[in-house]
């Protein structure tokens, strides 16, 4: 295979197509080693980066004839600042361009850097930024291994987001539909589901806190089959509304429209949650106060049903593993473990909607280009760097 010079890297505010982008851009990948998408992500965060000009660079091998004579380290350094200087990355006065190049099958990363910069971009944090990187670029996962290192330039440049908060939104949005179309719609409903699973799961250990402290006892706010909230209890809910809480014999509370959905079905004259059977006459049953506290003997079953419903109906929130060990604590009556491992989840799922809205931020800022408005870099200089292999 043969490899590239510097010479022959185009510039991506000029030569977009060739570096592989289809927007001006400060991201340069002539053989499309990272996909679209990502790339997406990355100009986004780049363009978060405010006292900074950041070019990236990636390429599968630098030319062997190039300074032959020494070792790949030295050559990426080589390499990086050429591109530097090449590109002008960096205001001509400040002198604050980075540039993060890599060469996959060289494995090597070279982080070029000017003097504006060189302060707090220094050898020291690099070396950092690198070696959080390296474990993402031993798997081939060249993206995040970029993007963790311009989140890291940010932090430690103490750059403030370019956008202000409702910009963004507002071009999230914009972004979402016009540029993303169906593909950002489904994301979209992801997103909306698992917000809506982070809300249940909520509910649910409000409800076994206030259980757990035996204040009031368990109280049935929403519907164990559909896990919806129940409507006004009655008497101010008509009877047209569907989600009015219907109580059976046995106490067990369901919403109008499960329940009588559930009843036909054949042979289903039993309660869903504890079996009990249910006299005919029951079957429309009473309209009910939803504050009806359970005996401990029907909570456990009744918590238990919610698990399985809450891994049918959202299983991105209750996956099975999740389902496995907060039903082994509900068996073991450990309502106090149940609602560790449920907590637990809730702190991850928070997390995910986090980083995956930052991620879509990010991709719909990046799909618009660089916010670079010059026809080019602003002509600064390479003034040294930091390395690694990996
Ligand atoms: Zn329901
Ligand atoms: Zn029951």
């Amino acid at each position: 295979m043969k490899g590239l010079l510097p010479s022959a890297i185009p510039n991506p505010l000029l030569d977009f197509l060739k570096c592989g982008r289809h927007v001006k851009s400060t991201i340069c990948d002539p053989e499309n080693i990272l996909k679209a998408e990502n790339k997406n992500v990355l100009e986004g965060f780049i363009n978060q980066v405010k006292n900074a000009e950041i070019g990236v660079l990636v390429i599968k091998l630098m030319d062997k004839r190039y300074n032959s004579g020494k070792d790949a380290e030295e050559r990426s350094e080589l390499f990086a600042r050429q591109v530097h200087d090449d590109w002008g990355i960096g205001s001509k006065d400040q002198d604050n361009g980075i540039l993060i190049f890599l060469s996959t099958d060289d494995r090597v990363v070279f982080i070029s850097t000017g003097t504006g910069v060189s302060k707090e971009l220094n050898v020291g944090n690099i070396d950092g930024i690198i070696g959080h990187m390296r474990p993402y670029l031993q798997r081939k996962d060249y993206a995040t291994a970029i993007e963790h290192s311009v989140l890291e330039i940010k932090n430690v440049l103490g750059s403030r987001t370019y956008f202000d908060d409702n910009t963004l939104v507002v071009l999230f949005v914009f972004a979402l539909f016009v540029f993303f179309g169906i593909s950002a719609y489904k994301d979209h409903r992801k997103m909306k589901k698992l917000k809506k699973g982070r809300a249940v799961l909520s509910k649910m250990m409000a409800e076994v806190e206030r259980d757990e402290n035996g204040i009031v006892g368990y109280e049935s706010q929403s519907c164990p089959i559909c896990l919806e909230d129940f409507s006004e209890p009655c008497p101010e809910a008509t009877t047209e509304a569907p989600n009015r809480p219907m109580t059976l014999q046995c106490k067990h509370i369901f919403c109008y429209s499960c329940l009588s959905d559930f009843f036909k079905t054949p042979g289903q004259k039993k309660c869903p949650i504890c079996r009990s059977p249910i006299k005919t006459d029951q079957q429309n049953s009473n309209c009910t106060d939803s504050h009806q506290i359970l005996s401990p003997q029907s909570r456990y079953p009744e918590y238990q049903y919610r698990l399985e419903r809450m891994h049918v109906l959202y299983p991105e929130v209750v996956d099975y593993g999740l389902f496995r060990s907060a039903s082994t604590s509900l068996n073991q009556a450990s309502l106090q473990q149940f609602r560790q491992v449920m907590e637990e989840r809730r702190i991850e799922v928070n997390r995910i909607i986090s980083s995956s809205q930052a991620q879509q931020q990010a991709a719909s800022i990046g799909n618009r280009g660089t916010r670079i408005t010059g026809s080019s870099f602003g002509g600064g200089k390479s003034s040294g760097g930091r390395g690694g292999r990996f």
